[in-house]
């Protein structure tokens, strides 16, 4: 799921570090509601900042609390935008005479 540059960056004790420490401050905010929805408990840490081999060792910017949100896994995946997974989606459905979806 991580890219390439990114999994030393997902392994590593700093981020592992940010990352407990940022839903522990989240729990004591609301108890760990997703912050998108606030109707799920949250799942991900996700950097509101796209990450880049530039930007990841950029502790101002990886390991920023105020750039990151914790998010459900349905919100989550709608940020990050799963074009492919939604192509397949839209595939599986074709719409008869009266405008109704039936799958293919
Ligand atoms: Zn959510």
């Amino acid at each position: 799921m991580a890219k390439e540059f990114a999994k030393a960056f997902y392994k590593s004790r700093e981020w592992r570090k940010c990352r407990e420490s940022y839903i522990a401050e989240r729990r004591s905010i609301d108890g760990g509601m997703c912050e998108i929805c606030h109707e799920r408990l949250g799942y991900y840490v996700h950097h509101k900042v796209l990450l880049t081999p530039d930007n990841i060792t950029d502790p101002m910017v990886a390991l920023n609390h105020d750039l990151l949100e914790y998010a459900c896994k349905p919100c989550h995946d709608r940020e990050e935008g799963h074009f492919l997974d939604r192509g397949k989606e839209e595939k599986r459905f074709r719409f008869d005479e009266a405008g109704n979806p039936v799958p293919v």
